[in-house]
C-alpha cells in the first residue's frame, strides 16, 4: 500500500491483544485473544503460498521478508511474458491466487488477503447466455466467450453466503509465543507457566497491544522466520533469521519405503559436481506447471500433504492447534475444522495433471434465468432452474469457463505453462521460458565452470514433488534439498559438450 494513500476506516481497524510478558526475560509468555485476532491467525492457513509471498514482500512495521524459494518463484512469474502461459489470465491467477475459503475470510475485520473476491460474469451478449446449451459463466472479467465477444456482464449468484470466520463468537483463547492456539482455561495457563519454567510470578506483566492489518502482516512475516514471533513482535526484536535454522529433515529421511506409484515427470538437471548442488533443471511444461502450481496451494493444504511437518515451526504449531480445538466450544463447526485442516485449491486454480495430492473446490451448477421487466430483459443466476410460471422466459444451465483455456484449443486448460515448450527452473525455483533467455548468458551468470557441470535425468513423482514443495518453504535450494536422494552419483552422464 502506498504511503500516500489515505487509510480508509477499515485499514485502521484495531483489535486489542492482551499479552503477558516476563519483565525479567523480556519475553512474551502468552497472549489472551478473542475471535477477531484468532480468526485472522487461523486465516493464514487459508492463504495460498503465492499470496503469502506477495504479502511478506511488502513493507509493514518490519522490512520485507523472503520465504524459502517461494519469493524467487513469485518474482520470476511476475517477469514471465504472457505468451508463455496459456492465457493472460494465467499470470493473474498465479500472482493473485484466490483462497478456497474466501467466504470465511471476507468478513474478517483484519483480513490481510488483498486479492479481489470472486465475481461472476456472463457474455456481454445476453442472447448468447440464453442459448439452451453451452452458455458460459466465468469467474474472471473480460474472458473471450465462445461466440467471440467479451464476458463482462456481472451477475450475482444467490447462494453465496459469507461466513463469520472460524471460531465461536464468545470463545477466548491463549496464544503461545510459538503461535499454538489453546482454549483459555485456567489449567492451560498453569501448565503453560510450568512448562515455561516461570519462577517469579511477580515479574509477569500484562500489556495491551493494538493490532491492525499492518501488525497482522508483521506477525505473518515473523511466523515464517522466527521461533518466537510474539516476543519478537512485542519487544520489536529484529527477526533472528540466523537463529531460525529449521531442522530441514528431508521428506525422504522418514524411512517411508512405500512404493511411489502414479505419474512421473521427467526432467534433466544440471548438477555442479564439486558441491552436488542442482544449478538448474531443464524442463518441459509439465514440470514448470508443477512448480508454478505451488503459488496456488493454500498453506493449510500444504501442511496437510506434509502431515503437519513443514519445518516452519510456528506454522506447524498453528496447524496442529486446529486438530485440538473442539468444534463444540471453540470452532464454529466440524465442517470448518475439516476445511481448515485440509483446505483445497480455489475453483479452477488447480492443474489437471497435478501429481500432488491436493484437491480443488468445485463450483455449484448454475443456471442463467431471464425475465422481462419494463422494456428490459434481466438476468438472475441460481443453482436451480427458475420455472416459467414465476415469469421467467428462459432458464439454461451454464458451463464454467476455464480461465486457463483458450477457446477452441483442445490442448489448453490443463495448466499454466504453455507447451510444447522448454523452461529453465533454477535451484531457488525461478521459472524462465528457455526461449526468452540465452543459454550462454544464463551459464555465464550461474558462474559455474563448464567442466564442473554434469547432467542427470530424474523422474519426479509425488514424493519428489512434496520434497521440493517442503524445501521451497525454508530453503533457497529447493531443487537440491528436495531431490537430494536422486542426485547422488547414479545415472551419471557427463556433459562432454554442451550444445551452445
Ligand atoms: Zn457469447
Amino acid at each position: 500500500m502506498a504511503a500516500t494513500e489515505a487509510p480508509s476506516n477499515e485499514q485502521v481497524y484495531k483489535v486489542p491483544l492482551k499479552v503477558f510478558v516476563d519483565r525479567n526475560e523480556n519475553k512474551v509468555l502468552f497472549a489472551e485473544a478473542r475471535k477477531d485476532f484468532v480468526d485472522v491467525l487461523l486465516s493464514f492457513l487459508a492463504l495460498p503460498l503465492g499470496t503469502i509471498a506477495r504479502l511478506v514482500a511488502k513493507e509493514s512495521n518490519i522490512p520485507p521478508v523472503k520465504v524459502g524459494s517461494l519469493s524467487s518463484l513469485y518474482e520470476s512469474v511476475s517477469h514471465i511474458e504472457e505468451e508463455h502461459l496459456w492465457t493472460k489470465t494465467c499470470k493473474e491467477m498465479l500472482l493473485h491466487p484466490r483462497t478456497s475459503m474466501e467466504s470465511y475470510c471476507q468478513l474478517l475485520k483484519l483480513n490481510i488477503d488483498d486479492t479481489h473476491p470472486t465475481k461472476y460474469f456472463l457474455c456481454e451478449d445476453l442472447g448468447c447466455s440464453r442459448k439452451t446449451n453451452g452458455s458460459l459463466l466465468s469467474i474472471f472479467n473480460n474472458q473471450r466467450c465462445s461466440c467471440g465477444k467479451l464476458m463482462n456482464r456481472i451477475v450475482y449468484p444467490e447462494v453465496i453466503t459469507l461466513q463469520k470466520g472460524f471460531v465461536k463468537e464468545t470463545a477466548t483463547f491463549i496464544i503461545c509465543d510459538d503461535l499454538s492456539v489453546l482454549p483459555n482455561v485456567l489449567v492451560t495457563i498453569v501448565n503453560l507457566l510450568q512448562n515455561l519454567g516461570v519462577k517469579d510470578m511477580g515479574a509477569i506483566e500484562e500489556q495491551t497491544v493494538d493490532i491492525s492489518k499492518r501488525e497482522v502482516v508483521d506477525l505473518l512475516k515473523l511466523s515464517l522466520i522466527s521461533k518466537n514471533p510474539l516476543t519478537d513482535f512485542v519487544f520489536e526484536k529484529k527477526p533472528r533469521v540466523d537463529d531460525f535454522n529449521p531442522i530441514n529433515q528431508s521428506w525422504f529421511e522418514r524411512g517411508d519405503e512405500s512404493p511411489d506409484e502414479g505419474r512421473k515427470i521427467v526432467v534433466r538437471v544440471l548438477v555442479r559436481k564439486s558441491n552436488e548442488k542442482i544449478v538448474f533443471a531443464d524442463a518441459e511444461e509439465d514440470f514448470a506447471d508443477l512448480v508454478l502450481s505451488f503459488l496456488t496451494l493454500p498453506l493449510g493444504g500444504v501442511l496437510h500433504m506434509l502431515e503437519g511437518n513443514s519445518c516452519l515451526s510456528c506454522i506447524d504449531k498453528l496447524y496442529k492447534s486446529i486438530s485440538e480445538l473442539s468444534p463444540d466450544r471453540y470452532l464454529r463447526s466440524q465442517i470448518i475444522k475439516e476445511e481448515l485442516a485440509n483446505p483445497k485449491c480455489a475453483p479452477l486454480f488447480s492443474i489437471s495433471d497435478q501429481i500432488l495430492p491436493i484437491g480443488e473446490v468445485s463450483l455449484p451448477v448454475y443456471y442463467c434465468n431471464t425475465f422481462i421487466h419494463g422494456k428490459e430483459r434481466h438476468v438472475i443466476c441460481s443453482t436451480s432452474p427458475r420455472p416459467r410460471i414465476y415469469g421467467y422466459d428462459m432458464s439454461s444451465r451454464l458451463e464454467i469457463f476455464d480461465p486457463k483455456s483458450c477457446i477452441g484449443d483442445s490442448r489448453s486448460g490443463k495448466g499454466f505453462a504453455k507447451g510444447p515448450s522448454t523452461f529453465v527452473v533454477t535451484d531457488d525455483l525461478a521459472v524462465t521460458p528457455m526461449s526468452s533467455i540465452s543459454a550462454v548468458s544464463f551459464l555465464n551468470r550461474s558462474q559455474v565452470p563448464l567442466y564442473d557441470l554434469e547432467e542427470r535425468v530424474i523422474s519426479i513423482g509425488v514424493k519428489e514433488g512434496l520434497g521440493i514443495l517442503k524445501a521451497s518453504l525454508t530453503s533457497t535450494s529447493a531443487l537440491t534439498e528436495g531431490l537430494k536422494h536422486l542426485i547422488r552419483p547414479l545415472n551419471r552422464r557427463t556433459v562432454h559438450s554442451l550444445a551452445i
